[in-house]
C-alpha cells in the first residue's frame, strides 16, 4: 500500500490502483493518445500531457470526439447559426418591409393587384369598391336560391332574403354610379 502510496506521490496523475493501471497499459497499445478529451468534463480543468486521469478531480479522462463526429458537429452547429440567422434577417425584412420587395410573384399576379382592375374596367376607386360589393350581393342573392323551403313560410322567407341581397345589391350600384359622377375623372 505504501508502494501504491509512492507512486501516487510521484506520477500524480497516473491511477493509483494496479488493477486500472494494468488497464491503462492495455488501452495504451492502442494509439488512441490525440483522440482524447483536452479539459476534464467534471471540473474542466486541462488534462496533462499524456495522462489518462484528472489531476484535480481524478476523473478518468474520456475519449475526445472522433475528427468525423467533430466535424459533423460543427457542420450541425454552422446549420442551425445560419438558420437562426436567416430567422432573424427575415423577421427584421419582413418588419421593415424589404422582404415584400425581394419576393417574386408570378407575372399573372399583377392582373389581380387593385389598380390594374382599376385601370382595366377604368372606374374610380370608390366605384369600383361600390361594384364589387355590388357583385357580391348579387351573389348573395344567387346562393339563397340554394335554400331550400318545405314550407311556404320558408318560401317567403326566403323571397325576402333574395329581395334584401337585391336591394343591397342596387344600392351598391348606384353608390358606385354616384360615386363616379362625384369623383368627376
Ligand atoms: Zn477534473
Amino acid at each position: 500500500m505504501s508502494e501504491v502510496a509512492q507512486q501516487t506521490q510521484q506520477e500524480f496523475w497516473r491511477p493509483p490502483s494496479p488493477v486500472v493501471a494494468d488497464g491503462i497499459v492495455v488501452r495504451e497499445t492502442i494509439p488512441i493518445i490525440p483522440a482524447m478529451a483536452e479539459a476534464c468534463p467534471r471540473c474542466s480543468t486541462e488534462f496533462l500531457l499524456g495522462s489518462r486521469f484528472c489531476h484535480t478531480c481524478g476523473g478518468r479522462r474520456p475519449e475526445a470526439l472522433s475528427p468525423v463526429a467533430k466535424a459533423d458537429a460543427a457542420v450541425m452547429a454552422g446549420l442551425w447559426e445560419q438558420g437562426v440567422a436567416h430567422v432573424y434577417s427575415f423577421g427584421a425584412g419582413l418588419w421593415s418591409g424589404q422582404i415584400w420587395s425581394k419576393i417574386k410573384f408570378p407575372s399573372w399576379l399583377r392582373y389581380l393587384h387593385f389598380h390594374e382592375i382599376q385601370s382595366w374596367v377604368g372606374l374610380s376607386t370608390g366605384s369600383l369598391i361600390a361594384f364589387v360589393i355590388g357583385l357580391g350581393c348579387v351573389a348573395g342573392a344567387l346562393l339563397a336560391g340554394l335554400l331550400t323551403a318545405k314550407t311556404l313560410v320558408d318560401w317567403q322567407a326566403i323571397q325576402f332574403y333574395r329581395a334584401e341581397w337585391l336591394l343591397a345589391a342596387t344600392a351598391a350600384f348606384v353608390a358606385g354610379i354616384l360615386l363616379k359622377k362625384s369623383s368627376g375623372d
